[in-house]
Parts: C-alpha cells; sequence; structure tokens
C-alpha cells in the first residue's frame, strides 16, 4: 500500500516534490518544510494526490 503523493506548496500552490506514503503507517497529512523555488525560500509543503 504504497501511494505516489505529490507535496504542494501552501504559498504558490505549485507541486515541486513527489514522495511515497505508507498508508498503512501514515494516517496524518503530510506536511513537510521545504524550498520552493517559485517563492525562493522555505515554505510548508502539503500532501496532495499525484
Ligand atoms: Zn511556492
Amino acid at each position: 500500500m504504497q501511494d505516489i503523493i505529490l507535496l504542494q506548496c501552501a504559498s504558490c500552490k505549485n507541486k515541486n516534490y513527489s514522495t511515497t506514503k505508507n498508508k498503512k503507517n501514515v494516517t496524518d497529512k503530510l506536511v513537510l518544510k521545504k524550498y520552493c523555488r517559485h517563492c525562493r525560500k522555505h515554505v510548508e509543503h502539503k500532501e496532495t494526490k499525484a
């Protein structure tokens, strides 16, 4: 049950990263602080469906 998900910038809504998540183990929504090249700074990225 490994799902591909996209990480969307909370500021500009660009989908900058993709990752996988094991739904069995991780039920919470992923929120990661990552660099956004569009915002040119670190922004919270939220999980969204691929
Ligand atoms: Zn951004």
